[in-house]
């Protein structure tokens, strides 16, 4: 069974094509730019090494699709649209309106346009990327997998924000949270890993990127994430401010000329790492803090810093934790995040091996010393391969 992952942000598609009799990719690219001027192509081959790069105007998703599906062809990925036998496409807003994986129908788009005000960027540019499939490859099932369904068991004591409930029932604002299929696919490897069945697992999920997260994880069940109705809220991050006092916001509008749209924009683009050094790569962080920018360590401490926290706060809600989890491209690459996050955690039952954790992998490990009690796992997210593997479930089931 060949299955295509479509995974389209606010202005990119990453895409991979999955061979599912053994999991193997035959090829993945990115789209990215999409409505600027600098816009381009990337697709590889993984089987015969060929590489494509183009530069061309790509005005919107939809064109993003056809250029991907011209790249398929060029590469040698595919002889035919035909010869997919699925596509999966990454919904981030599922609200409380999907609690599983679906194939996409008329209806199913449909709600998913009417959740577009909780994610005006995200779920728009999905949907242009859904119905671009759906109309060059009619006879092909789609799948949507969403962000948030993992996220579906939080109690209401979790994803109740303490606002007149007007809101919450007029304008369904709650806690979805985000970065679901990660949460998941990296606690499963780590209940592997640890040879405990996952819906026993409890355990706290660090999925620290250019979008960071955190989440608890009860019974393998989340019990809460740091992420709200937006993936705003949280972690401080690359670009996103993640937690702040929302009395901020009125504030800049009595005292500033900023409109809404402004502060939106400056909350999700102009804000974390970035508004504090200049920079939201980690790499680039790490290289001026030892060069001693003030700067750049301040933001380096304040990432950690939150980090922490959350993690104190979780551990206490799911009391036994078995292991701490960290994925995504900060957590999986960065020894020296890992170490600061885990420094002076030794009281409460996680300790650090140096050595373990310094040595460069890329396979799911343990990097805790033998008797901590709570054990440190480093475990590489495959989010598109999730995504394969729920649309598989999926189809098949349809049979
Ligand atoms: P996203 O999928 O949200 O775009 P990623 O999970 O790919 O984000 O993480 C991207 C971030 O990971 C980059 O901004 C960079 O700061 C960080 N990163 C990637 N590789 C490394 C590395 N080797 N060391 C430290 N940080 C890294």
């Amino acid at each position: 069974m060949k299955i295509l992952v479509i995974n389209s942000g606010s202005s990119s598609i990453k895409f991979k094509l999955f061979d599912m009799s053994d999991e193997s990719v035959i090829c993945k690219g990115l789209i990215e730019q999409i409505g600027a001027n600098n816009s381009r192509a990337i697709i590889t081959n993984e089987l015969s090494g060929f590489k494509a790069e183009r530069d061309l105007p790509i005005t919107n998703h939809g064109f993003g699709i056809d250029i991907m599906n011209y790249l398929l062809f060029e590469s040698g990925s595919l002889k035919s649209l035909g010869d997919i036998d699925a596509v999966g496409h990454r919904v981030v807003q599922g609200a409380d309106v999907f609690n599983a994986s679906v194939l996409i129908n008329h209806d199913v788009l449909s709600k998913i346009e009417s959740l577009v005000p909780l994610a005006p960027l995200h779920n728009l540019a999905n949907l242009a990327g859904m119905r671009e499939t759906m109309r060059v490859s009619p006879s092909t099932p789609n799948v949507a997998v969403f962000d948030t369904v993992f996220h579906q068991s939080m109690p209401k004591a979790a994803y109740m924000y303490a606002l007149p409930l007007e809101y919450y029932n007029k304008h369904k604002l709650r806690r979805y949270g985000a970065h679901g299929t990660s949460h998941e696919f990296v606690a499963k490897e780590a209940a592997k890993l640890l040879g405990v069945d996952f819906a026993s697992l409890n355990a706290v999920s660090l999925h620290l990127g250019s979008g960071s997260s955190v989440c608890a994880i009860k019974g393998g069940k989340c019990v809460d994430t740091s992420m709200g109705v937006t993936p705003l809220e949280g972690l401080m991050m690359g670009t996103r401010s993640g937690d702040i006092d929302p009395a901020i916001i009125p504030f800049l509008l009595k005292n500033t000329d900023l409109t809404g749209g402004e502060i939106d924009n400056i909350l999700n683009k102009k804000s974390g790492l970035f508004a504090i050094c200049g920079t939201n790569d980690m790499r680039e962080i790490k290289a001026r803090m030892y060069g001693g920018d003030e700067m750049a360590k301040l933001a380096y401490d304040m990432f950690i810093h939150r980090v922490k926290k959350y993690i104190g706060a979780y551990l206490a809600l799911v009391e036994d934790a078995k292991c701490i989890i960290f994925t995504a491209g900060i957590g999986e690459n960065d020894f020296r995040v890992r170490q600061s996050v885990c420094a002076g955690l030794e009281k409460l039952g996680i300790c650090i091996d140096d050595a373990l954790n310094e040595s460069p992998s890329h396979l799911v490990r343990e990097i805790s010393t033998k008797d901590s009690p709570i054990k440190i796992i480093v475990a590489p997210t495959d989010e598109e391969l999730a995504i394969a593997q729920e649309t598989k479930k999926v189809v098949e089931s349809l049979s």
